[in-house]
Parts: C-alpha cells; sequence; structure tokens
C-alpha cells in the first residue's frame, strides 16, 4: 500500500494546510489518496474536499484486501455488530474499533409484510430502520468516519453545517473522543434536534438564514485563521463523512444474505447519501461479495424542496437551487452539492427521484407507525410516501425486492405530527366513562 504524503503535491486544494492540520503520515487503513471524481486527479490524503485543478469533489481511492470474497466475508462476520466490521472498506485504521466512538450502524432491516399488503406489493419490502443509531439519525454512520479522519489530521475541534441531525451527532461523537465541538445550524429547527445538538456540551450556534446560508458561512470560516484547526465533517472531511454512508449498502447486502436488492428508495438532501450507497453496491459486487445483477436506485424529496427531483423530471443535469419550504427539514438543502451525481445513479440504474408533499408525508409516517410500529421522522414519510406514490405510478416494481430507508427517528420530530394524531378520547376515570366514549 503506498501512501502519499503532502510534501508529493506542494499544490494542493483549498484548505489542505491552511487550517493547521498535520497531513504527513496518516494511517487510514485500505484509504491511499483522494481522487477527484471529474477528472480523476489524485490528492495525499489531507482535510480537502475539491479539486485544484477542476473544483470537482474529491473521493477516496483504496487499496482493498485481495484475499478473495469468502475470506472477506468471513472476516466482516467476525467483527464487532457494528459499522467497524466493515473496516476494511472504509478510510478508518485497523485498530479504531478500540478508539472511543459511538459505534453506530447494525440497525435492524425490518421485513414489513404489513406495510407491503397496503401497498400493493407482492415482492419483498423491507425498512432500513436507522433510528436506533445512537442520536437517532444515520449521520451517526457518516460522522463516526469524520472522527476517524480528524483524528488523523490532528484536528481538536469537530464542526459541521447542519440541518438538524448532523449537530447532533457531531455533539454526541466529539463528547464521546474528547474533542471539542462548535456547529453550526439554521435558526427555525424542530425543538428535539435543537436540545440534542446542545445538549452535549458543545456549542451550537443558530445562523439567521436557511441551510445553504448556513453552509456558505461554515465554507467562509474555513479560510479564516479562526477556523484554523478544526475539522469541518462535511466540509473539509467530506470525502471521508461521505464514505460512512456505504455501510448502508454493506449491512443491507450482508443482511439479505449477501445480495442485491432490486430497488431502493433514498432520501435526498445534499445527495451525498445516495451517491454513497451506490458506490458501496458497486464496491460489493467488484470485490466479488454480491453477485453483478442490475439495482435501480430511486432518490425522494419533499416537494417544497425538490431541486434535484424538478431536474430529474424536466430532464436536465443540471440542479437548479430553491428556497426549501417543507416540514422534512433534514432535507432542506435547496442546492444539493450531489445533485448531478444523483441523477446520473437514478438514469444510470433505471431508476428516479419523485417527491412528496407535506400532507403525504405526514400520511405516510402514520402509515409506516400503524402497519409496522416504526415511528419514522419527516424523512422517513418522504422515503414511505415516494415509495407509494412511485407504485401507483407503475414506476417501482412492486413484485420486486425494495429497500426503503428510514434515516431518522420521530420523536425528534414530534411537530409534524402532533396535531393529526392524540387521545381517542379523554374520560373519568370510571367504566360508564369508558362506556360513553364508544372504544368498548
Ligand atoms: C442528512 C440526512 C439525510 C441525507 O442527507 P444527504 O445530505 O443527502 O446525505 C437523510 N435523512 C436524514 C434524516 C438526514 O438527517
Amino acid at each position: 500500500m503506498s501512501v502519499l504524503t503532502s510534501g508529493d503535491h506542494p499544490d494542493t486544494a483549498p484548505g489542505a494546510t491552511a487550517n493547521g492540520a498535520n497531513a504527513a503520515a496518516v494511517d487510514l487503513g485500505p484509504a491511499t489518496a483522494l481522487s477527484c471524481r471529474e477528472c480523476g486527479e489524485r490528492f495525499p490524503l489531507g482535510p480537502i474536499f475539491a479539486c485544484t485543478s477542476c473544483f470537482g469533489p474529491l473521493e477516496i481511492a483504496y487499496d482493498f484486501p485481495a484475499d478473495g470474497p469468502e475470506a472477506l466475508r468471513a472476516r466482516i462476520a467476525a467483527g464487532p455488530n457494528n459499522i467497524w466490521r466493515y473496516a476494511p472498506l472504509l478510510p478508518v485504521p485497523a485498530d479504531v474499533a478500540e478508539h472511543p466512538n459511538l459505534n453506530p450502524g447494525c440497525t435492524p432491516l425490518v421485513r414489513a409484510d404489513r406495510l407491503a399488503a397496503e401497498l400493493g406489493i407482492t415482492g419483498e419490502l423491507h425498512i432500513k430502520d436507522d433510528s436506533g443509531n445512537p442520536t437517532h439519525s444515520f449521520k451517526d454512520r457518516v460522522v463516526a468516519n469524520a472522527v476517524e479522519a480528524a483524528r488523523a489530521f490532528g484536528f481538536t475541534t469537530l464542526s459541521c453545517s447542519s440541518t438538524g441531525n448532523l449537530a447532533g451527532a457531531v455533539g454526541a461523537a466529539a463528547a464521546r473522543a474528547g474533542l471539542r465541538s462548535c456547529v453550526f445550524i439554521p435558526h427555525d429547527l424542530e425543538q428535539g434536534k435543537v436540545v440534542m445538538a446542545a445538549v452535549y456540551g458543545g456549542d451550537l450556534v443558530a445562523i439567521e438564514g436557511t441551510y445553504d446560508d448556513v453552509n456558505r458561512f461554515c465554507s467562509e470560516l474555513i479560510g479564516d485563521p479562526i477556523g484554523e484547526g478544526w475539522g469541518f465533517v462535511n466540509v473539509n472531511l467530506r470525502p471521508y463523512y461521505a464514505e460512512g454512508s456505504k455501510t448502508l449498502a454493506y449491512e443491507i447486502c450482508e443482511q439479505l444474505g449477501w445480495k442485491l436488492p432490486d430497488q431502493l428508495v433514498i432520501p435526498i438532501a445534499s445527495g451525498s447519501q445516495l451517491t454513497k450507497i451506490d458506490k458501496g453496491l458497486k464496491e460489493l459486487i467488484q470485490l466479488g461479495l454480491v453477485e453483478d445483477r442490475p439495482y435501480r436506485i430511486f432518490g425522494a424529496q419533499a416537494e417544497g424542496c425538490s431541486p434535484v427531483s424538478r431536474a430529474f423530471k424536466d430532464g436536465h443535469d443540471v440542479v437548479r437551487p430553491v428556497k426549501p419550504d417543507t416540514i422534512a427539514k433534514s432535507l432542506a438543502i435547496g442546492n444539493p452539492a450531489d445533485g448531478p451525481y444523483v441523477l446520473d445513479i437514478a438514469r444510470r440504474t433505471g431508476g428516479a427521484v419523485e417527491d412528496v408533499n407535506d400532507e403525504q408525508i405526514v400520511a405516510a409516517i402514520r402509515l409506516l407507525a400503524r402497519t409496522e410500529g416504526i415511528f419514522a421522522e419527516t424523512a422517513g414519510g418522504v422515503t414511505v410516501g415516494v415509495t407509494r406514490k412511485l407504485l401507483a405510478a407503475g414506476v417501482l416494481d412492486p413484485s420486486a425486492t425494495t429497500v426503503v430507508l428510514n434515516t431518522g427517528d420521530g420523536l425528534k420530530t414530534l411537530d409534524a405530527v402532533a396535531g393529526t394524531t392524540g387521545p381517542s378520547a379523554t374520560i373519568r376515570p370510571n367504566l360508564d366513562s369508558f362506556r360513553e366514549a364508544g372504544l368498548a
């Protein structure tokens, strides 16, 4: 394995060494370099995220284990019951499981027969339920990977721009790792997310603006001396962070008995998760861990923030930014960085991108809760709602094996459903009163 050092490439990308990180001689396991997704140019592993030649996003390049599928499957099976079982495929050191971290992952893949029956699905329907992660969203997966990069680069402060869930995941992971945290959110988030982002004792800063304003602010902060020594998990650590989403692909296939599902329905905020799930599936095929056969990827957005869905339907390659207005605040990114890649993947795999309105999101949250006992946050309402819509339109195949993601916990977005559900009756504590309520 050859690890390039920063000395090999003096002309590094924005933020390369500017904010005080030590990029020399890092050990991030099988990760060997950063590679530009657009032009393929390679850079040494470091806290950089954009190509200096073409400004394309950087991705991790690997030297994967060459021990063959049987040995690799056995190695994974012998690993811990969390995402670190896939450490041979992630940008983390081999002893990662011994570091203090929140050990997310290995969340249930729930066979959803009752929901399938209501939706008219005759094949297998599964919900990949990520609400049970340590801070109750899928973000713990990506943050856990970013923490390892922060450690490798010598960052002492962990930061992010967040639509809510990420701020909580960063706060908790920093507390556990003994790092300082300072996270940035739009000022109008759900109370559950604000409290959760603050309770771990780091600094939480609410910004008067949208997520896209918060994100712009963070990019400025990185270039300023104030940001020296700061690892922004979704900005200068983004290539490492993003790889965490591959673990969803790995887990889903392992839980299906090392088989690819036929169809996946995935929510889109920046599009990073969807893009990296596709990358994870391709890696499993490349490594021979699953059979090479087609799968289709479907993206799900809220109508009030649906720039990718719009572009898909209009047949465009570029995603026109929008100003978000939806109850699905975790997905409210009006200018999604990975939007064009999502369009590519949906088109290449024979999938689609669709959106649902707030009313349909709430109905889908209640449908999933009623049929499967899973209380999803609004993002889960978006994926289940889009699944329903795509089935009705004949776009999803009802006889195929379908996996729908629930990426967060309904307790964080209570307001979305609070007005639509509640006690069936309020009675005096006696039998007559109960009888009168008509529920006996
Ligand atoms: C962040 C988030 C996503 C997806 O985010 P991407 O930016 O597209 O990777 C999905 N669901 C929830 C609940 C989230 O918090």
